[in-house]
């Protein structure tokens, strides 16, 4: 048998507090309850573990919340535990989320220790107004210290997230913030635009400004940019960071030759995975399954006897739901999706199934055929929706 790989994400839901716009599973928690939980996620690794059978384990991914809430030793532990029940690859890319306002010196040391290899830093602006505004708990300032700290502590990987199109923002702040983010030279940047998310502070905000406008009323206060302008800051972010040298891999990522992140491409090329936590998803032997998300439940749960109580939800993907996966997750990467990886998967022509909607998006010049290859083009990634609801069968 072939030993295949598989990537490993560990969620940890904890947060300083709750920013404005955000809608993951995270929320703040005392010290009791994090330790409680880091107990927990320990356990569920030792019974878990075996899940993944003889694959051996290329990325790790520590994501929240705010993993950097764990001290040195608590991630120490953690990754010890890792370590002692999955075979990990020799070169595994193993990442951990941080918030710039959560760490120090004495940390990032111990979290390079126990194995750590690449920082993903939520920066999201370069701008106190802007952070402020968005409920970050972390000022510039402290960012740019704790990044020259991993720098100089020999972390030769580090991701920037940064956000596009907030409240009031202008096309030089976008400019602005992404000067500032390259000229620290990071090996990796995701640029997302702000979505307004459902039962965030950000939602009820913008929704009724949204409604006083549609009344009328003039000046009801921050302004969120509008399509064309978004589009405009996307547009000037791809073009400056291309100039930069940073490759644009996927519609929201970047990165200098050699440095994707191998985690997420796993995600968009369909490769397996194994998601430990609250809430954390997964996908093994063709099944994609969740976690409970209620924090109660899932410390109650026996793991050692009854592990199949942490699964909320699962989903067995059939072929065509695959097919449909391999498309639109594909189709994300600039690179696209090869006709002949399809053959391969499916045992049909992509054209035998996507004829028409191919013809019509090439027709529509949002898709671009390549040789083997199939893609986005630059309009198609304005649309991206609805191109690859397009294919859904
Ligand atoms: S730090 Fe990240 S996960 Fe935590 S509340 Fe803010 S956006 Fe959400």
């Amino acid at each position: 048998m072939i030993n295949k790989n598989a990537g490993l994400y560990l969620h940890i839901p904890f947060c300083m507090r709750k920013c404005s716009y955000c809608d993951f599973l995270s929320f703040p928690a005392g010290e009791d309850n994090r330790e409680q939980y880091l107990k927990q996620l320990m356990k569920e690794i030792k019974e878990r573990s075996l899940l993944l059978e003889d694959r051996c384990v290329d990325t790790v991914f520590l994501g929240g919340g705010t993993p950097s809430l764990f001290d040195g030793i608590q991630i120490g532990r953690l990754m010890e535990t890792v370590t002692k029940y999955f075979k990990i690859e020799k070169h595994a890319e193993i990442t951990m989320e941080m918030n710039p306002g959560t760490v120090d010196e004495g940390k990032l040391m111990a979290y390079k220790t126990s194995g750590i290899n690449r920082i993903s830093f939520g920066v999201q602006s370069m701008q106190e107004k802007e952070l402020a505004l968005l409920g970050r708990i972390h000022k510039v300032e402290e960012f740019r210290k704790n990044y020259q700290l991993a720098r100089r502590l020999e972390f030769e990987n580090i991701n920037l997230d940064l956000m596009l199109a907030l409240p009031n923002q202008t096309l030089q702040d976008v400019k602005y913030n992404l000067r500032e983010a390259v000229a620290l030279k990071p090996e990796h940047l995701s640029c997302y635009g702000l979505i307004i998310e459902e039962g965030t502070p950000f939602f009820q905000e913008y929704q009724q400004q949204e409604l006083r406008r549609q009344a009328g009323e003039e000046r009801v206060g921050d302004v969120l940019p509008g399509e064309e302008l978004e589009r405009e800051m996307y547009q000037w972010t791809c073009e400056f960071l291309h100039k930069e040298g940073y490759e644009q891999y996927e519609i929201s990522n970047y990165s200098l030759k050699g440095y994707e992140c191998r985690h997420n491409m796993k995600y968009w090329e369909r490769g397996e995975y194994l998601g430990l936590g609250l809430g954390a998803s997964s996908f093994l032997d063709n099944r994609r399954f969740s976690n409970v998300t209620d924090m109660k439940e899932y410390l109650s749960i026996d793991i050692g006897r009854m592990q199949e109580e942490l699964v909320a939800e699962e989903e067995v993907i059939d072929r065509q739901a695959a097919m449909e996966e391999f498309m639109f997750l594909g189709l994300r990467k600039t690179a696209g999706i090869s006709k002949k990886e399809f053959k391969d998967n499916f045992g049909a022509e992509y054209k035998q199934i996507y004829q028409s909607v191919h013809e019509r998006m090439v027709h529509l010049g949002l898709l671009r055929e390549e040789g083997d290859r199939i893609c986005l083009t630059r309009q198609g990634i304005d649309v991206s929706n609805y191109v690859m609801s397009a294919f859904l069968l």
